[in-house]
């Protein structure tokens, strides 16, 4: 792009104006989910049998049976094609970063010469998608070739456009997970069963409990011509160059400032949309990075609120383009300013009542309380590295350790209340613990302000897993992962916690112990153990770094090593009691993120070698003749005394554009040759780590001279839109 065009595509982009949204005279309640095949909707389309059947299969996981099948796609056929579907797709969410579809038509000869539209149980339940570009992780070759999706009941399907879309687990012939969903779902099972064995101890009427989650997904948006004009944002999702804006995010004038017009619209569009497709949209705010927002919605049934996430990801990146944005879902578009991610409010409840809710009214409710906090904390112990391993990627990598999201350790943040209760229940009897939680009402002294109920914690931002009142908050997971991946982790992590401690109750009382007794004295004993992930300090210190390796806390922060913890033999027992992963399908998972780690730094290195080469150094090089040309011409009219002087500051800028040219050309030779070197590795372990060690940081190393060269460089000849032209939406 020559930078004339450069400054009429920056000129556009500032030119633009709000979109219209349609103006909606309709409440959000009046038509939330009106494109999903809900409850009310099979109320309404589905015969009063098969209604209470799909209620069945849906609330107690009971099988589904073909004739029943076969009623509900009648009904949602019905429903579906008074909306104008003429398609229908199975919708999976293989283990790429995004989801997968592909859609049929309803149409079918009529055998008189004539279409009909069709769609039967059969189709609703199964498909076999040709398995073999999904990402397997050599499950395929060494089990089953092909592939099928199955129906989630769980999960209500939804019309997009033309097409009903049908929510799947997708697995291989013999089993094996391809995917998130099912995993997820086998996760969900454990901690249910786990839970509901411990929490009826304290309420024996508990038959169920609930994995709850509530994401807050941040994310960017920047002008589609200015994204249209940066090649690596297009190929990697972020810019691999660019010299900081001299303004960012220091003034703090953008987190929960007043939202650009452009965005607003934006913003309502999508949540009109969102809330159609039945995704409960509640909060909306600017974040700290110009440029950067966030979204979260009230929380839900965990596997239905990952549904929707990936769900709302499709649909921010549609309606981003519908109003000249691009959505940036990568954790770290900008180098300097802040990066996305995703909070993960996680809780359980159990159908009668909620379980990390503290504190209750009575000794039992107080008990409940410290059992499951500390069980939860057993887990996260016990598997901290195994969590690190569950959110890290090539792209998160560049967020987790910086001064501004979790660092690459994790710790729990319990807040003083709780951490105090910890501390006491050493000495403590059952009567105290009555008295040693409960809501501390706050008396403020300002006029007219009532008085406030503290949550029982304040707020650490450095924690990547902090205690909030009623849930704990994991915020290491990155802003374009699927959710699944570290909540399987999480659930099976508690899931084990639980039932092992159950275990050790169990024998206490067999031997005559009064059941609360043999609770408090467990909880006693891993409060202990698991001390050593509570952590209420800063976590950005290098203090705790040494602190946490002396605790035992896994430190690793090598994105490839930190994913061995995917085989370490506990984290193979713990998948294997809990049902969720057999040993090959971790090595399968294992395989494919650092596959992915590979790929994605080798696209990066691609990408930004020859955006040195084609774009940077001609232009370094043009600018330089420039100069040079210039120091000559000087030559030709001042005396040689005086034209030394005059041309002083060309000289030296000559001089450095030198320097900084010839660092980027000889260190791009090098970045061919390591990108070569690692490619001839055949282990893929291997491969990742000498793209982590050798090819990433060359990359960040030349990033340095070509951004010093965008500070020298005329700026109608730099080629690429600017970091302060891309970060300000007008
Ligand atoms: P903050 O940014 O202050 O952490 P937000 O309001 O942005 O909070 O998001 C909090 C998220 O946590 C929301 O999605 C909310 O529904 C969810 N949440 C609240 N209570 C629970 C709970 N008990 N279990 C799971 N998620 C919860
Ligand atoms: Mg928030």
């Amino acid at each position: 792009m020559s930078a004339t065009i450069r400054f009429q595509v920056v000129g556009e982009a500032f030119k633009k104006k709000a979109v219209a949204v349609p103006n909606c005279t309709e409440r959000p309640s009046e038509y939330f989910a009106k494109y999903v095949f809900n409850r009310q909707k099979m109320y309404q389309y589905l015969p009063a049998k098969v209604f209470e059947k799909m209620c069945d299969v849906i609330d107690n996981g009971t099988k589904l049976d073909l004739a029943t099948a076969d009623a509900v796609a009648a009904g949602m056929k019905k429903w579906a094609m008074e909306l104008g579907v003429t398609h229908t797709t199975h919708w999976f969410q293989p283990l790429t970063e995004g989801t997968a579809e592909k859609h049929d038509g309803l149409v079918e000869h009529d055998g008189k010469g004539g279409m009909v539209e069709e769609f039967t149980g059969k189709n609703l339940v199964q498909q076999e998608p040709d398995a073999s570009s999904f990402p397997s992780g050599g499950i395929r070759s060494t089990f089953e070739a092909r592939g099928y999706s199955a129906w989630d009941p769980a999960s209500p399907v939804f019309v997009v456009d033309d097409t009903l879309m049908i929510p799947t687990v997708f697995i291989s012939y013999t089993g094996e997970a391809l995917d998130y969903k099912a995993p997820l779902k086998k996760s969900i099972a454990a901690v249910d069963k786990a839970a509901t064995a411990v929490a009826q101890y304290f309420y024996p009427e508990v038959t169920k409990v609930i994995a709850n989650l509530g994401w807050e997904q941040e994310y960017f948006l920047v002008d589609e011509s200015l994204y249209a004009a940066r090649p690596d944002l297009v190929m990697t999702g972020r810019t691999l160059m660019g010299h900081d804006s001299a303004k960012n995010q220091q003034m703090d004038d953008h987190y929960f400032g007043s939202i650009p017009m452009r965005v607003a619209a934006f913003m309502k569009d999508l949540e009109i949309q969102a809330l159609e497709l039945g995704i409960p949209c509640k909060t909306r705010h600017n974040e700290v990075a110009p440029n950067q927002f966030e979204l979260a919605p009230i929380f839900e049934e965990m596997n239905l609120a990952i549904d929707h996430n990936m769900l709302l990801i499709e649909l921010m990146r549609r309606v981003a383009r519908k109003h000249g944005f691009r959505c940036l879902l990568h954790e770290k578009p900008f180098a300097g300013i802040n990066g996305s991610g995703k909070h993960n409010n996680w809780s359980l409840a159990t159908n009668t009542g909620v379980l990390l809710h503290g504190p209750g009214k009575t000794p039992l409710d107080n008990l409940r309380f410290i059992t499951f906090i500390v069980e939860t904390l057993m887990g996260v112990y016990r598997h901290n590295g195994l969590l690190k391993a569950s959110i890290i990627s090539a792209t998160n990598a560049h967020r987790l350790g910086a001064n501004e999201a979790p660092p690459a350790i994790i710790s729990s943040f319990l807040g003083k209340q709780l951490s105090d209760l910890l501390e006491k229940l050493d000495e403590c009897d059952e009567d105290d613990l009555l008295n040693l939680a409960g809501k501390q009402v706050v008396e403020l002294d300002i006029p007219q302000i009532p008085e406030l109920m503290l949550d029982n914690t304040d707020r650490n931002r450095t924690s990547p897993f902090a205690f909030t009142g009623n849930r704990f908050e994991f915020r290491a997971v990155g802003s374009q992962a699927n959710c699944a991946a570290s909540m399987i982790v999480l659930n099976s992590a508690v899931a084990e916690a639980l039932t092992d401690f159950k275990e050790r109750v169990d024998t206490l009382i067999a031997q005559g112990m009064e059941p609360m007794k043999a609770i408090l004295k467990q909880v006693r004993q891993d409060i202990k153990t698991c001390r050593p992930i509570h952590f209420d300090g800063n976590g950005y210190s290098e203090e705790w770094r040494i602190e946490a390796e002396k605790r035992g806390l896994d430190v690793e922060s090598s994105a490839p090593l930190m994913l061995d913890a995917y085989l370490r033999p506990t984290t193979i027992e713990m998948f294997a009691k809990t049902h969720v992963f057999t040993e090959a399908e971790l090595e399968a998972r294992t395989e494919i993120k650092q596959e992915t780690y590979i790929k994605k730094i080798q696209i990066e290195a691609r990408i930004f070698g020859d955006l040195c080469l084609n774009h940077i150094i001609p232009v370094a090089t043009r600018y330089q003749s420039q100069l040079i040309d210039n120091v000559h011409k000087v030559k030709e009219i001042f005396p040689a005394e005086t034209a030394t002087k005059v041309s002083a500051n060309n000289l030296q800028l000559i001089q450095r554009i030198s320097e900084h040219s010839s660092f980027i050309t000889e260190n791009v030779e090098r970045l061919i040759e390591a990108r070569r070197v690692a490619n001839r590795i055949e282990d893929v372990r291997q491969k990742a780590i000498a793209y982590h060690d050798t090819v990433a940081p060359l990359i960040e190393s030349i990033r340095y001279h070509v951004d010093q060269l965008e500070l020298i460089v005329d700026d109608e000849l730099w080629p690429l839109p600017k970091y302060r032209e891309m970060l300000f939406i007008r």
